[in-house]
């Protein structure tokens, strides 16, 4: 009888141990248990192996890369398509703990500079695939290059989310944005409406009141969620309105530029139409794991699930940080710790798995030396009239890319231009306009975002692409329209 009641509390704590306490923590020890052969000769069998490499070039990526550097773990960021990440495309900063106010930007640029200080490597590429079945794993860029990790860390990010309304993708980058920063000098003393009810919709309307006459924060519950003291900063801006109960249905306009918006008010059942220039949107982010999703455990949003209080996910030697793991926090602070935690699991992963200093030297031997990619200096024009001389005397294509120093994207399209300049140098004129010093070419070429890029032939205009390129888009573009020239 004792006996009997002996075994059904055994059982009972048994179970209770593997069901609350234990599962998923016993989910990750048994997923984590190494499904790769940790040895010199996989190692041995390719070259360009690197110890830690890291995707993505935001907080958590920066954070993780100076302290995989720092443990002298020779560290390589691919840096993606927005280096520096989501915080680039703020303005100031009033919760970086330690500094009371800082730009954005200055947070990232000392980040970089600490992490390289270390000896970590930055390449200006973008991920565009993975493979994860094999170990070491798999890297390759968009222009071609591929790495062998020993582990990887993933700090992707995420991408602002679109509504799906008519009218959306019709007018993108002519009124339609999601970068307040970037195009508010364009609505200067003009009415644009903000969609979002949080933290980034109150920003984005703060960047705008300099500019524009008015700008109302469409919100389509009967509050917003962002901070309360950031609710209160928008008390010294007697242009920002706030509207509540409000949902866009449409984004109207005259085939080239947004004119306006078709409202829903819930509350009262009505429809109106409003009259902008612009439509900001604020609405959210979705995380940047697509590519990841057939290797590691994703959760119901499509963040990178990860195993408790750790930053390794799913699959043993992946880790990642940041907003691709985050729905609940998405805080600059808490992606760099969160990067600082990943690098740590990843080094003792490495240790724990027998890298030495033999295998790092053997590493460092095989290695290939990283390339220098040819770069040339885009002329910058600053007349109308020379712009215009260029373009009529030009025998084949002219691209002329727009921009500004203040706006990010446009700040880090500019390398991959001077690159793509520098591939097609023999075919193709490549020129920049920086509109804060020439709005009149702006004006004079109805430029109404930025970065915007333009391609003219035989005097006209061929191409126009309103929104930020990558170096790969920018290489397919050349390549259709030389195709197009030789047909
Ligand atoms: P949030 O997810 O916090 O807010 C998104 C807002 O958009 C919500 O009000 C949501 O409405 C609304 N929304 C979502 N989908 C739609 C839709 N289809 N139509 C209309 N409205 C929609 O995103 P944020 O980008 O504002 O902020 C993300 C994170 O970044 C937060 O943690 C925030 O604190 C942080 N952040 C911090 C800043 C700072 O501290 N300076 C600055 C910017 C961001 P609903 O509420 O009804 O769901």
């Amino acid at each position: 009888m004792l006996k009997n009641r002996m075994l059904k509390v055994v059982l009972f704590l048994g179970v209770f141990l593997l069901g609350a306490s234990g599962t998923s923590a016993l989910y990750y020890a048994w997923r984590n248990k190494s499904p790769f052969d940790f040895s010199m000769n996989k190692i041995n069998e390719h070259e360009g192996v690197v110890p830690l490499v890291i995707l993505g070039s935001g907080p958590a990526s920066l954070s993780a890369a100076l302290y995989g550097a720092r443990q002298k773990i020779k560290t390589i960021v691919i840096a993606g398509n927005k280096p520096g990440g989501a915080l680039t495309e703020t303005s100031y900063i009033e919760n970086w703990p330690g500094r009371p106010k800082i730009l954005g930007t200055e947070v990232m640029k000392d980040l970089q500079e600490q992490a390289v200080q270390f000896g970590a490597e930055i390449i200006s590429d973008a991920v565009e695939r993975v493979d994860f079945s094999q170990w070491p794993f798999q890297i390759v860029t968009e222009s071609g290059r591929t790495f062998y990790a020993l582990v990887v860390i993933i700090g992707t990010g995420s991408t602002p989310k679109t509504l799906g309304i008519p009218g959306e993708q019709e007018y993108w980058g002519k009124g339609v944005t999601t970068c307040a920063i970037c195009d508010a000098p364009f609505h200067q003393d003009k009415e644009v409406v903000v969609i979002g009810g949080g933290d980034s919709a109150i920003e984005e309307a703060i960047q705008l009141a300099a500019y524009a006459k008015k700008i109302t924060i469409l919100v389509r519950k009967d509050r917003m969620r962002a901070a309360a003291a950031m609710q209160d900063r928008l008390h010294d801006y007697a242009n920002i309105e706030i509207k509540y109960n409000t949902e866009v249905r449409s984004i109207v306009g005259d085939g080239d530029l947004v004119t306006g918006v078709e409202l829903f008010d819930s509350k009262t059942d009505t429809q109106s139409t409003m009259q902008v220039s612009g439509v900001f949107l604020a609405i959210g982010h979705d995380p940047n794991a697509a590519l990841f999703k057939q290797y590691l455990k994703l959760d119901a949003e499509g963040t990178i699930s990860l195993a408790d209080r750790t930053q390794a996910t799913s699959l043993a030697g992946i880790f990642a940080a940041g907003d691709v793991t985050d729905h609940r926090y998405r805080q600059a602070g808490v992606a760099a710790g969160d990067g600082i935690k990943a690098a740590l699991d990843a080094v003792s992963f490495l240790q724990e798995h027998g890298f030495n200093t033999t295998v790092a030297r053997e590493i460092e031997k095989r290695s290939k030396p990283t390339i220098a990619e040819k770069r040339v200096e885009v002329p910058q024009i600053k007349q109308l009239e020379e712009l215009k001389e260029i373009i009529n005397a030009a025998k084949g294509l002219v691209v002329v890319d727009y921009y500004a120093p203040y706006c990010p994207s446009c700040m880090r399209m500019l390398p991959s231009l001077s690159a793509v300049a520098a591939e097609f140098a023999e075919q193709v004129a490549f020129l920049k306009v920086d509109t804060s010093v020439s709005p009149e070419i702006a004006q004079e070429y109805h430029v109404p975002t930025i970065p915007c890029l333009m391609v003219f032939k035989d005097q006209k205009m061929i191409a126009r692409i309103n929104q930020p390129m990558s170096r790969k888009q920018l290489e397919e573009l050349m390549n259709k329209l030389l195709d197009q020239e030789d047909a």
